[in-house]
């Protein structure tokens, strides 16, 4: 039988309660399921990849195309990017506004141009030169609600969030907290497809008061994803921490010599020396069809499916051995 395996993540943060978990987790499988469809039928990884998070983008339910949170001017700024890792093809996206699908334009760079990375007005004009596209207003009522409590909450503890960044980013995490505002939400896959070919992609709206402007990793190659011919990887959390670790790219990068899983709980090793806990998850994929899944922090909800399972399985977290006492 054809072997091929993906896995995708739903941003790392707290733990999700039951009552969030169950259509989180349902929402994770459907995408699975399509990525997982692709694969059996042939499709090459990157299409699995870009199939499942564009379906997750649409759900509205993650921080991720239609869902994607608010930045301190009340605006959306989309972050993608994905490659593919027979020869390194790669492509992302910035600041993307009113197109609820960033993965697709990565893609579209990606197939038709020789650029790797572009700022998203620039790109949608290059693309409209063809065929229009719709914008949709992705502020909505519900998030600037959100937002307005948001900004109450981080006031009051007397810091100026438009201002002081990152310095306020503990008080704005904190405040997320307390006002039952997910902290991620960001979404990503991994994949591998029938031909030995592997894939990463993530997808952001980056987190909720950030600076406009600011990038995170989740476009960055080699930070928030990475593939090359020995596997793939796509990483959530704090986007600062993977980018001065070069996350994605430390954990590929020691595949050449271990499974996915070892490769990755290694990598975090690393970023737990260099950065401290409490920031990260990520999911991978090796060359020969094992996954890997891993996060400090509370909970990371993802799912997966490989050719040999007839359902994905999802989870909001990794289950842990209990300490020894
Ligand atoms: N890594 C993303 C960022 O920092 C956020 C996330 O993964 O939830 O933009």
């Amino acid at each position: 039988m054809a072997r091929w395996a993906i896995a995708l993540h739903g941003g790392a943060g707290r733990s999700l309660a039951s009552r969030e978990a169950s259509p989180v987790l349902r929402e994770l499988s459907r995408a699975t399921a399509e990525g997982a469809d692709v694969l059996r039928r042939g499709g090459t990884a990157l299409d699995a990849v870009e199939r499942s998070v564009y379906l997750l983008e649409e759900s509205g339910m993650f921080n991720a195309g239609r869902g994607a949170c608010l930045t301190a001017s009340r605006t959306v700024e989309l972050e993608a990017g994905l490659c593919r890792g027979s020869d390194r093809a790669t492509a992302s996206v910035l600041r993307v506004t009113d197109d609820p699908h960033p993965i697709s334009l990565a893609r579209f760079l990606l197939e038709r141009t020789d650029m790797v990375s572009m700022h998203g007005d620039a790109l949608e004009a290059l693309m409209e030169r063809g065929s229009p596209r719709p914008r949709t207003h992705l502020v909505t009522a519900d998030k600037r609600r959100r937002w307005e409590a948001l900004a109450k909450a981080v006031k009051r503890r007397g810091s100026f969030v438009r201002n002081v960044h990152p310095k306020t980013f503990p008080f704005v995490l904190d405040s997320l907290k307390r006002l039952g505002v997910e902290r991620h939400g960001t979404v990503g896959a991994v994949a591998i497809d029938t031909s030995g070919d592997v894939a990463a992609a993530n997808s952001t709206g980056g987190h909720w008061m950030k600076l406009p402007g600011r990038i995170g990793d989740s476009p960055i190659f080699g930070a928030g994803y990475y593939a090359d011919p020995n596997g793939a990887a796509a990483a959530t959390g704090v986007g600062e921490h993977m980018v001065r670790s070069l996350l994605c790219r430390t954990i590929v990068e020691r595949m050449a010599e271990r499974g996915a899983q070892t490769a990755v709980r290694a990598g975090f090793r690393d970023l737990e020396a260099m950065l401290g806990g409490d920031n990260a998850g990520v999911i991978a994929v090796d060359a020969r069809y094992r996954i890997g899944i891993w996060h400090n922090t509370l909970g990371m909800a993802h799912a997966y499916q490989s050719s040999s399972m007839r359902v994905p399985t999802a989870r909001s977290g990794v289950p842990r051995r209990p300490r020894k006492p």
